[in-house]
């Protein structure tokens, strides 16, 4: 745990007490500071109380003594409006902020030099995340990796100049953390999300512009327009930027050439690294999500030959286009973790030959923005609540069968991939779709998925179970 020293003495009241609320709560009540916390669920409240954290409804709080106020990134800040308990704090005239907000003051005061690497972007954040972390740690480095991903960031190890901490940031934790100052500042791209919680496109694009603005290197996607914006933006206020491209050849920063990672410094290129035989950073939006790590790596002082050993050895996140087997020719791809037509596509846009099974619970649009991925799809096998409208869209572009259940899907691909002699075919669970028709949610689907391929005949798994 990292003790929240900065508080040290001073009154916080603290909302939202979900696992990292719990844990920031921790982090105060060890760092000496006066913690009044609170959360509209009774049962929240009690397993505070139990962890020795003092609880009070903060509606009868006097306000004017609290010097913070400490808001789970969950509860909303300012859209559709925001919280009762935001209300209260701005009406005193009391910051609110957030858990990373904590982590980054407190780095600020006990360990300003410990490399710290904070990862943004609408997709692709926590692949990028472990992938950096991955990449450091392989190279030997003492590395903390939370945030939105595995440890909320306050359980990390304590602070020291040696070690590094690698932080995947929601926009909802951005939104909550004004001070956030990493040494590297990762904006992987940008793309309409989270409207509900931000309002506009604007302000959701200004939220994650604080995380490249507060860094000593801004590391950016600029493949859409809000990223290139935003790069030079802060080109022009004099911040140091690394651009990063998957599809153009930069004069100045980092690019893809097909699986080489190239970088350019004033027209001139050289290859820095590569992607090739990597199953775990297949496709275009694998080598956004690579730039952007080894441009942090290299930031924080790794070697080009250090980083390509981590590139190498990375074993992938599960969920996320994870390899779970092999048979012959046959390739097993576990991509529960596609809950919408958008998140499906990198999947598809990966493998040429493709044993497709999809479906779940429909999303808004269906899978009519696949339809130029078509042609790669050898079959369709459709599961759950959306097999109907999902045959309607493949129609006669794609031959299909209503397998319904994951299992009899899982059983009718393998037997019509292993007969299929086109060279490396792939079965693909990318659904499009959410779980919850048929599963308690997409990690219990992809498990599923990967046990009933692990239990085929003569496959051999790959990567075990993570
Ligand atoms: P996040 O943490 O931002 O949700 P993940 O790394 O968990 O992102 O990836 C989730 C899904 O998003 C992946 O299965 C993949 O389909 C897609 N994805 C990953 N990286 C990118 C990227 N750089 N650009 C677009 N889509 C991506």
């Amino acid at each position: 745990m990292i003790p929240a020293r900065s508080f040290s003495g001073k009154k916080v009241a603290l909302f939202g007490l979900g696992g990292s609320g719990l844990a920031t709560g921790r982090a105060l009540v060890e760092g000496g500071a006066e913690v009044l916390a609170w959360d509209d669920n009774p049962d929240s409240v009690a397993k505070a109380a139990a962890a020795g954290i003092v609880t009070g409804d903060l509606r009868a709080a006097d306000w004017s003594g609290f010097a913070s106020f400490v808001l789970s990134p969950g509860v909303p800040l300012t859209h559709p409006k925001p919280h009762w308990s935001v209300e209260l704090a701005r009406g005193a005239g009391v910051e609110v902020i957030g858990d990373i907000e904590l982590f980054a003051r407190e780095r600020t005061r006990a360990a300003p030099g410990a490399p710290f690497i904070a990862i943004t972007g609408t997709n692709g954040k926590s692949t990028t995340t472990a992938l950096t972390a991955h990449i450091l740690r392989s190279a030997g480095r003492d590395t903390q990796m939370g945030g939105n991903i595995g440890r909320a960031v306050m359980t990390l190890d304590p602070l020291r100049a040696d070690r590094f901490y690698v932080v995947e940031c929601s926009s909802y934790q951005i939104d909550l953390s004004p001070s956030i100052n990493p040494t590297a500042g990762i904006l992987l791209n940008l793309t309409p999300d989270h409207l509900d919680r931000h309002g506009t496109m604007q302000h959701y694009a200004e939220v994650k512009e604080r995380l490249v603005s507060g860094s000593d290197l801004a590391i950016i996607g600029i493949d859409d327009i809000y990223c290139a914006q935003i790069a030079d933006r802060l080109e022009k206020a004099g911040k140091p930027v690394v651009r990063i491209s998957k599809r153009l050849a930069l004069a100045d920063g980092y690019y893809a050439d097909g699986t080489n990672l190239m970088e350019a410094i004033d027209g001139r290129y050289s290859r820095i690294g590569f992607l090739e035989g990597i199953g775990s950073l297949r496709g275009q939006h694998n080598a956004q999500n690579a730039l952007a790590a080894v441009a942090a790596c290299l930031k924080v002082g790794l070697d080009l030959g250090e980083i390509q050993s981590g590139l190498d050895t990375f074993p992938g996140l599960v969920h996320r286009m994870e390899q779970v087997g092999r048979k012959g020719r046959v390739l097993f791809v576990n991509d529960s973790k596609a809950t919408n037509a958008d998140a499906a596509a990198p999947a598809l846009s990966s493998f040429p030959r493709i044993y497709w099974i999809a479906g779940g619970l429909p999303k808004e649009g269906g899978i009519e923005t696949l339809r130029s991925f078509f042609p790669r799809i050898a079959r369709a096998y459709l599961i759950g609540e959306a097999a109907p409208a999902f045959s309607a869209t493949l129609g006669e572009a794609v031959p299909y069968e209503i397998s319904g259940t994951l299992d009899a899907a899982v059983e009718h691909a393998a037997r019509d991939a292993a007969a299929d002699e086109t060279g490396e075919v792939v079965v693909l669970l990318s659904p499009a779709c959410a779980s919850f028709d048929q599963f308690k949610n997409f990690e219990v689907r992809g498990d599923a998925f990967r046990a009933a391929v692990q239990s085929i005949p003569d496959v051999t798994p790959i990567g075990g179970t993570r």
